[in-house]
């Protein structure tokens, strides 16, 4: 574990190396807020961080779940290539094991979180996220697929280097949405929807 008034003195010699005085008013304070910073942008190297993931018997409020559930939302990350931030929507999707068990809705965004609460690249973002809801399931009766889709806008592309603005998409499947082009496709229709209605 490195020594935090270290690390803060290295933050006060990157804002002296970028041309400014880190003894200056506003500055003073910077390191101590950075680090701070720090420590909630990268909670997803705390395992004691990590969500508690409810998951439920499948059919345990009369109901067995064989089809498709979706979940959208947001996510922020930081590219791990230039510590810049990229962020955007996700779209998740999977079918349940109709022996097996059902997540609890809300814990998908969290998951989402603290997945994204590290150095990433997005594609092993959606990678990690995939797998900590899969492990959450367990493997006796396995969900019959996975997927996730990440529309993600990066500032390391967008505020300096190329400054091209524009998205860029992410696709991880595993189970029937991998081996069934039908299902995959519907997948992708869905977040395509939900992509284009939140702009
Ligand atoms: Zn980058």
């Amino acid at each position: 574990m490195i020594d935090e008034e270290l690390a803060k003195q290295h933050i006060r010699d990157l804002i002296e190396f970028a041309g400014d005085n880190p003894d200056r008013d506003g500055l003073k304070e910077t390191p101590d807020r950075v680090l701070r910073m720090f420590r909630e942008m990268f909670r997803g190297y705390d395992a004691s961080q990590a969500p508690q993931i409810t998951v439920f018997d499948n059919g345990h409020d009369g109901l067995v779940y064989d089809g498709t559930i979706v979940d959208k939302g947001h996510f922020y990350s930081v590219c791990e290539h230039h510590c810049r931030t990229f962020f955007g929507t996700y779209t998740f999707a999977y079918i349940p094991n109709p022996d097996g068990k059902v997540l609890g809705l809300s814990k998908i965004g969290r998951v989402v979180d603290y997945c994204s609460s590290r150095l990433q690249i997005q594609e092993r973002l959606a990678r990690d996220i995939v797998q900590m809801l899969e492990a959450a399931l367990g493997t006796e009766n396995p969900p019959l697929g996975m997927a996730i889709a990440l529309n993600g806008r990066h500032m390391c592309k967008e505020s300096r280097g190329a400054r091209k603005q524009g998205s860029m998409t992410s696709v991880y499947l595993t189970g029937v949405f991998k081996s069934q082009p039908e299902l995959r496709r519907e997948f992708l229709e869905i977040h395509a929807v939900s992509h284009s209605s939140e702009k």
